[in-house]
């Protein structure tokens, strides 16, 4: 474990003044994502600004009918929030899908969306990674790549966002909530996370002087027709293969709204507005859910070991449109996909 300085922010003023002061240093949250990379070496911050007891910690509905998320609210308390688990399970359901209990006890809802990629070279300080080191080589490309990207990927970079509730998050058409010394912006969820192109160090469009605060969902929540399906190597405790978010609403026999969102394939959360396009207007069945599959697996490219996913992700896009169709919203991601 590398040496560091530890301080504690007061206020949201206090974190944004601290984390200025020092160009080496990180904010700590929850602390399950930064102090593993630190005792890996991936990470060496020279001071750790702790904010987890800055006032971040609600959850309230906004008056635009919409839910507004404070950044330290624990993974644990938004799933099982009331709202929550009446007006936006899929959000609750994706959650519950990641981690540990434990895990989901102390990671915040600002450390989910900014937690690093699970590429086993970005953790493994002996082999090139530009990411880890830019400019020093991808070791996914020609290594072992059955966890990495099928959509999105660079030459520099093929690894994915394991984030869970990130999926739900771009499914719903979030807002992240940021706070730094010019003032408050806010970033529409699908500008957050960035692709890798000849930068993979970045994630996100966030400066490290910013500060999330707040995550907003809009009103609409699809609690009727809806799932979150995670296909993993094992059914808890691993992250995704390929992950879906999707969300219908039907009138009439045919198909009003659409959202679809998939995870564990890419850089960021995979949402394809294409995709949920097509869905509109149809109505709910095989033939429509398989061609919007096509649609966001169109430029899909596998590798050695991961070629497998693209076949994989187009069946769990089928298989969830389905479940929410039916308004069977379970996940069953250790039992064969049809
Ligand atoms: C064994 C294991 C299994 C896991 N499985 C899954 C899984 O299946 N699915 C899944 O989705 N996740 C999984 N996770 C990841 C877990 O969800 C994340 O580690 C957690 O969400 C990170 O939150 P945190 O508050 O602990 O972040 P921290 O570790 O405290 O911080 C992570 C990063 O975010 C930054 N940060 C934190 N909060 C803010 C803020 N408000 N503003 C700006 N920057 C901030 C920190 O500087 C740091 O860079 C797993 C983790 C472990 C250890
Ligand atoms: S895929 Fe990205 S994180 Fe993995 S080795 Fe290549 S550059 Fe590093």
């Amino acid at each position: 474990m590398i040496g560091f300085q530890y301080v504690r922010a007061n206020d949201v003023a206090d974190a944004l003044r601290l984390i200025s002061a020092d160009p080496a240093a990180k904010f700590v949250a929850g602390g399950t994502n930064l102090l593993d990379l630190m005792k890996e070496d991936v990470e060496r911050p020279s001071r750790l600004v702790d904010i987890s007891r800055l006032p971040l910690k609600t959850v309230e509905e906004t008056a635009e009918g919409g839910l507004r998320i404070g950044a330290l609210v624990p993974n644990s308390d938004l799933a099982y929030h009331p709202v929550v688990t009446r007006r936006y399970p899929m959000l609750g359901s994706a959650i519950l899908a990641g981690a540990s209990a434990q895990l989901r006890n102390m990671a915040s809802t600002g450390g989910n969306l900014l937690q690093r990629t699970r590429c086993p070279y970005f953790y493994d300080t002996v082999t090139p990674c530009n990411k880890r080191e830019p400019g020093s080589g991808c070791s996914a490309i020609g290594g072992h790549n059955r966890m990495n990207a099928i959509l999105g990927a660079s030459e520099a970079c093929i690894a994915v966002h394991p984030s869970d509730m990130c999926v739900a998050l771009a499914a719903l058409d979030a807002t992240v909530h940021v706070a730094g010394p010019n003032g408050t912006r806010a970033i529409a969820f699908a500008d957050f996370h960035r692709l890798p192109g000849d930068t993979p160090q970045h994630e996100a469009n966030l400066q490290r002087n910013e500060i999330i605060v707040a995550v907003e969902v809009p009103a609409e929540g699809f609690a009727k027709n809806y799932t979150y399906l995670k296909i993993r190597d094992r059914l808890s405790y691993a992250f995704a293969l390929v992950s879906v978010a999707a969300a219908l609403e039907l009138d009439g026999g045919k198909i009003r709204q659409a959202r679809l969102a998939l995870g564990g394939v890419a850089h960021k959360p995979w949402r394809d507005t294409s995709a949920e396009g097509a869905l509109i207007g149809q109505a709910p069945g095989q033939s429509t859910f398989a061609r919007a599959a096509d649609i966001v697996l169109h430029g899909a490219k596998g590798f050695e070991h991961n070629a497998f996913k693209v076949d994989l992700a187009h069946r769990a896009i089928v298989r969830a449109l389905s479940q929410a169709a039916a308004g069977r919203p379970q996940s069953q991601s250790n039992k064969t996909i049809q």
